[in-house]
């Protein structure tokens, strides 16, 4: 069974074993939540990601798709990066916002990974609603099977929790 937790906060101070970052597929940094975790995790973690695209992602990292590496100096082992879709009024592509929740599961399945905490993915710049960010999160990771204890939300503003809040009651 995979408890599921919500945070109110800054997904960089969190201690997990893994941290999920809302990457884009470059794999080289971004803005919101991306550039955070790269600002506050070092050199080290753009270092591996740069490595990754050399030799597997040259084209960039698929979207809803997830790989890891080190953490750097963050409290954790790992940062599994993840590329969410953008949100799109004319396209469903809330199956490739699933599969970033799923990947990122399989992948800290793969590393061992049992705390695993998660940013609100596509909701920012990416544009995706957030309550209908927070359903395709709360569903997809109740719906996975997975050895991770515990899945961790880390909203960063009250919004964004509520919107959690409203679909885990
Ligand atoms: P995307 O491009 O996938 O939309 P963003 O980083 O722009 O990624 O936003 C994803 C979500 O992460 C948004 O809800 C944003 O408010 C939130 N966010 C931004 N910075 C942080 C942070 N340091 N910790 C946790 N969540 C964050």
């Amino acid at each position: 069974m995979t408890t599921i937790t919500l945070v109110q906060g800054d997904i960089t101070g969190q201690s997990a074993d893994a941290i999920v970052n809302a990457a884009n597929s470059s794999l080289l940094g971004g803005g919101g939540v991306d550039g955070a975790i790269h600002r506050r995790g070092g050199p080290e973690i753009l270092a591996e990601c740069r490595g990754l695209r050399a030799s597997q992602y040259g084209k960039g990292l698929p979207t809803g798709r997830a790989v890891a590496t080190t953490a750097g100096r963050l409290d954790a082992r790992w940062v599994i990066h993840t590329v969410g879709p953008v949100h799109s009024a004319g396209e469903d592509r809330s199956a490739l916002l699933a599969s970033c929740y799923r990947e990122s599961l399989r992948v800290a399945d793969e590393l061992g990974a049992r705390t695993v905490a998660f940013p609100a993915v596509s909701t920012g710049v990416y544009g995706w609603p957030m309550d209908d960010g927070a359903r395709i999160a709360v569903e997809t990771v109740r719906g996975a099977r997975t050895a991770v204890e515990e899945v961790r939300f880390v909203l960063f503003d009250d919004r964004a929790y509520a919107a959690f809040a409203a679909r885990l009651a």
